[in-house]
């Protein structure tokens, strides 16, 4: 390998989240001359000309998109069946999501549009395209008729229709339930070329991922004893996705997706090649592109696959990387001399790509926030693609007329590439292309049974109904062809500036800069964060407890810093509070090791940690700089000033858990500080180094020392004879139940001023899950939810409730996804479950879970791996339970109880999580709206999520914390928690004393 072809390969990760405006300044030199630019238009105008006037298929999807797209009520209810339906297997919640979603809406005929059987009826009808030909023959009468005697029939009949409807639907865009009759029907449709793609999304399980590799395997079989003879990159092939053939397609898994992926697609493109077929590795989500690109050249370099030319793999351009990633590619076929087919696409996951990026706070997107520019991206990777002809075979993959007329032009007269387009799209274009001219064009065809296609239609149904695409665009008759075709270049600004309505990731929150993320989808990222916790291993110092006398005179210090600290403005706390927020983030890989080692957490863990420290002391400046600002004005009288002013109550003591030993504790004493008091924080006893770390930081700010001190110690001696003292004005606590008790137990007992306590205790936190949710989703956030962390964290997800419905798939899923966990050292960045905290934590769980091996059925465990550093060790277990057998107290670890339901029981269902007396986290799997209405409004807790994890709730964006047993409120990271630290003061000035009441004498408005 050359040091320029490891130039070209840092390249693609230097240019993952790469500033747009210089991703586009460098694109804007590969575009066509202004007369080929001009010739491009007018051929884009020819075919999208032919393209509007082709009569179209009243079954097509595109023709149903014409009239419902995504900006429509009709369009989204089409998009929510399409992803349901087909999977709900009972007729109660098959017929209440069909009236939720076609209730309302203005359908085909649309007469009587309360009615959601006449429009299930009309929109059945529409879809097997009894009611367009009607339309066609304008028999508005004998269409109308109809469709009232559908509606008449009732709900099953309707049911029946719609879900028939629906099938109709997604076979636009599947071949065929098996490859053998896909190959059959891709025989007719000559001179078409196929790319067949066996349906199915990543796995979340090892037999799955095994079940696709049988799958491919068979299809290359068939595929290449079916298609007609040619060069291998010609011929028919077969499409394969990765994250399909590895349930753990990951970067941080680099090791195992070598040791085990590898291989399957080693064997798998040796059937090809005995096959002399074709064989594309798809493009997915960005995180997976260096992971797909480093499998791919270990295939391509491999002597096993010599003299075969049908190793292919998409590129999508909507990623600023792509230029680079197309260079790197010829070079890579130019050094392991074979000839690579190239599949440009533009990409399938955009608003998933933006949304994530988002969530993770990255510097940058790693996509364009503009349309035009993944089209001149997508032209300039085209342009490099057919210079290189030697090196690539280049595929063209789009439904675009200008895409197609621009890569006509820059193709000059050479033939060796194709175009691909998707089944179900784009016919028309082709139709016309091919009528025109002889190109090679390919059709990427999905094989598989329905149930597989959801999430495959669901995309489909995104790219023909979303505003920005050219399918979309086309169908609608009112988007003149002119601007359709319109050169991308004029449609930039000048200078660049991406979108502003998609601001950078961590300027998401108008008014606050969220603190920036470390990109775990980075190799290097994860070897630095690896060495930096290797390296910092043996370097702890013993933390001493505070003495009672040292806290004796910390108390009397705070109290003497609380005097100036309150009195200092609030702007100018809050400016402190910043600059530490700043340092924290500048830290994060000091304070990600400090985080691994002493709390034992895992690398991703100890990320979110520091993000939420910054993000605390960032959101609490701005909320002292609100409400902090200067009094308040209130009306009165005429003759009298009144004004309320928020003042910090004295010394608070923060009392903090080891669970999250740099969020909550920064958290706490962030908010302390914001609010003018003066702190004395108790870390827990197990991680009293990170809180140190924090004051230092905090001081190193500009906090007073003597305004936060550190009070180390236990929980019995220093703790208690803390709260006791009648020094502190309030008690800021995160922890158990009992010890909340004991804090106001003392609170009570001792002399003096009554004060506050906000208390923020644990949880029996449920997730409900009806038969409509999506099992691989809610397997995904079980997992998250329920053994991230090691199930430590008073959010984590305790008793999972399952429809009787969907519980079967569910749990299969759930027992496969969670053997593929690793319970490991938490410093390896591949680990998902680090160690329980401490030996009595672990002797409480392990008991706990020889109970439930005696009394209740398993349902999934993950493997304990042998030689495990030592440590206090339990790996993820999952037990079905009895809905009369709920625990009665938190389980705080890996622990997960099932409970299968019938929707029958599902008032006893929510009257039992209401009896925990707990009410801190809610989880609700459901697409249908009625149901989580129902669930919410029974809810007594302080965090409900909705078709996601429960855990992780972000600053200021989902404030968090309990009611019940579960805490005191305000919730932590909302706009009230300042409140619990402060006293209220009004200020009354009889301004009539001196004079009379000038304001009425002298009035200087209106009177
Ligand atoms: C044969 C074939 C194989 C395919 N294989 C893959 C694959 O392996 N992986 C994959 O991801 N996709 C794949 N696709 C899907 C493909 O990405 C979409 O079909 C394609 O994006 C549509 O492009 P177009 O030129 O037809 O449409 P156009 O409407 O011209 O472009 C749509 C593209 O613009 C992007 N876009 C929309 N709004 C914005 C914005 N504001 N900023 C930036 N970009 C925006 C969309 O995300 C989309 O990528 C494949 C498509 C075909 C035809």
């Amino acid at each position: 390998m050359t040091a320029a072809f490891e130039t070209l390969r840092a390249a693609i990760a230097r240019d993952h989240r790469l500033e747009e405006a210089e991703a586009v300044r460098r694109l804007r030199a590969a575009q066509p001359d202004e007369p080929a630019s001009r010739r491009i238009t007018a051929h884009a105008l020819a075919l999208a000309g032919q393209v509007r006037a082709a009569p179209l298929d009243p079954l097509s999807a595109e023709s149903f998109l014409r009239h419902y797209g995504l900006s429509t009520r009709e369009g989204v209810a089409l998009m929510c069946l399409a992803e349901a339906l087909l999977r709900v297997p009972d007729a109660e919640t098959a017929d209440a999501l069909l009236r939720e979603k076609l209730a309302g809406g203005r359908w085909a005929l649309g007469d009587d549009p309360g009615s959601w059987l006449a429009n299930a009826a009309d929109w059945a009808l529409m879809l097997t395209g009894t009611l367009a030909r009607w339309h066609d023959a304008a028999d508005e009468d004998a269409a109308a008729q109809l469709k009232r005697a559908v509606a008449r029939l009732g709900e099953p009949v309707v049911r029946g229709a719609v879900r028939q409807a629906m099938r109709i639907l997604a076979e636009q865009f599947v071949l065929a339930e098996s490859i053998e009759e896909a190959v059959e029907r891709g025989k007719a449709r000559a001179p078409y070329r196929f790319s067949y793609d066996m349906l199915g999304e990543s796995s979340r399980t090892g037999e799955d991922a095994g079940h696709y590799f049988e799958s491919y395997a068979r299809a290359i079989r068939v595929v290449a004893a079916g298609s007609r003879p040619g060069r291998d990159f010609e011929r028919d092939g077969v499409s394969v996705k990765l994250s399909a053939l590895h349930p753990r397609f990951e970067e941080a898994k680099r090791a195992r997706v070598f040791a085990e992926l590898l291989p399957r697609l080693l064997s798998l493109a040796r059937l090809a090649r005995d096959g002399g077929i074709g064989m594309t590795i798809d493009a997915e989500e960005s995180e997976r592109l260096e992971l797909t690109l480093d499998l791919f050249e270990s295939l391509a370099r491999g002597a096993a696959l010599d003299g075969w030319n049908g190793l292919g793999i998409a590129v999508q351009a909507y990623q600023k990387r792509a230029p680079a990633v197309c260079e790197w590619l010829v070079a890579l076929a130019r050094d392991a001399r074979r000839r690579v087919p190239v599949r440009l696409v533009k990409g399938a996951y955009w608003d998933g790509e933006v949304k994530r990026a988002q969530q993770l706070a990255m510097a940058d997107y790693p996509v364009f926030t503009r349309k035009a520019a993944t089209d001149l991206c997508y032209t300039a990777c085209a342009a490099r693609l057919l210079e290189a002809a030697d090196a690539v075979y280049p595929a063209f993959a789009s439904h675009n007329c200008r895409g197609v007329a621009a890569i006509l032009e820059l193709a000059g007269g050479r033939a060796d590439f194709e175009f691909q387009r998707l089944l179900g799209m784009g016919g028309a274009l082709y139709e016309a292309l091919l009528a025109e001219r002889p190109v090679a064009c390919r059709i990427y065809a999905p094989v598989g049974s329905f149930t597989d296609l959801l999430p495959y239609l669901v995309r489909r149904l995104l790219e023909n109904g979303a505003n920005t695409s050219f399918v979309h665009q086309i169908a609608d008759p009112a988007v003149a062809l002119e601007a359709l075709v319109a050169e991308p270049l004029g449609l930039l600004p000048e200078p660049y500036v991406p979108d502003a309505r998609i601001p950078l990731p961590r300027r998401l929150i108008p008014d606050r800069e969220l603190c920036l993320g470390l990109d775990l989808s980075r190799r290097d990222v994860l070897a630095a964060l690896r060495e930096r916790v290797a390296e910092d291993r043996h370097a702890a110092a013993a933390v001493e407890p505070i003495s009672a006398g040292a806290l004796d005179s910390a108390l009397a210090r705070a109290a003497h810093a609380f005097e100036s600290w309150s009195r200092t403005p609030a702007a100018e706390r809050a400016a402190i509070l910043e600059r530490a927020a700043r340092d924290i983030e500048g830290r994060t890989a000091e304070l990600v090791s400090l985080i691994v080692r002493e709390g034992k957490r895992t690398c991703a863990d100890a990320v979110s940690e520091v993000r939420e420290a910054a993000d605390f002391c960032r959101y609490y400046a701005l909320e002292a700089r609100v409400k902090f600002g200067g009094p308040l004005a209130l009306p009165g009288p005429a003759g009298e000033s009144n004004a309320l002013a928020l003042h910090g109550r004295g010394v608070f003591a923060c009392v903090s858990p080891w669970n999250f030993p740099l969020a909550i504790f920064t958290g706490q004493v962030a908010a302390a500080l914001a609010a003018g008091n003066a702190v004395l924080a108790k870390p827990a006893e197990q991680t009293p180094r990170i809180a140190l770390r924090a004051l230092e930081i905090l001081h190193a700010a500009g906090v007073p020392p003597d305004a936060a001190i550190p009070a180390p110690g236990d929980g019995e001696t220093v703790g208690a004879r803390l709260v006791a003292d009648p020094r502190i004005a309030g008690v800021a606590f995160t922890g158990s139940v009992e010890t909340a008790r004991a804090i106001q137990l003392a609170l009570a007992r001792r002399p003096g001023p009554i004060v506050p306590l906000i208390a923020e205790t644990g949880g029996m936190n449920a997730m409900l899950v009806d038969s409509s949710a999506l099992p691989e989703q809610v397997v995904d956030d079980v997992v998250v939810s329920a053994f991230q962390s090691a199930g430590q964290r008073c959010s984590a997800l305790r008793i999972l409730f399952l429809d009787e419905g969907c519980a079967q798939r569910v749990l299969r899923l759930l027992a496969g996804a969670m053997r593929e966990l690793k319970v490991g050292d938490p410093g390896e960045p591949d680990t998902d479950i680090g160690p329980i905290i401490d030996a009595p934590a672990r002797e409480a769980l392990g008991r706990h879970v020889e109970r439930l091996r005696a009394s209740a059925r398993l349902v999934g465990e993950t493997p304990l791996p042998a030689g495990l550093p030592e440590g206090d060790w339990l790996a993820p277990v999952a037990f079905e339970i009895a809905l009369e057998a709920l625990p009665e107290s938190e389980i705080f670890g890996p622990v997960l109880h099932v409970v299968i339901y019938s929707r029958s029981m599902l008032d006893r269902v929510l009257h039992a999580i209401g009896a925990t007396g707990y009410g801190l986290t809610l989880g609700i799997h459901s697409r249908v709206q009625g149901f989580v209405d129902r669930v919410v409004r029974a809810a007594r807790v302080g965090n409900i999520y909705v078709n996601r994890s429960m855990i992780g709730a972000m600053v200021g964006v989902q404030p968090f914390g309990g009611e019940g047993l579960s805490g005191t409120g305000f919730k932590a990271g909302g706009p009230n928690y300042l409140l619990r630290f402060v006293t209220e003061r009004t200020l009354t000035v009889n301004t009539a004393a001196v004079g009379g009441v000038t304001e009425l004498l002298a009035p200087t408005g209106p009177l």
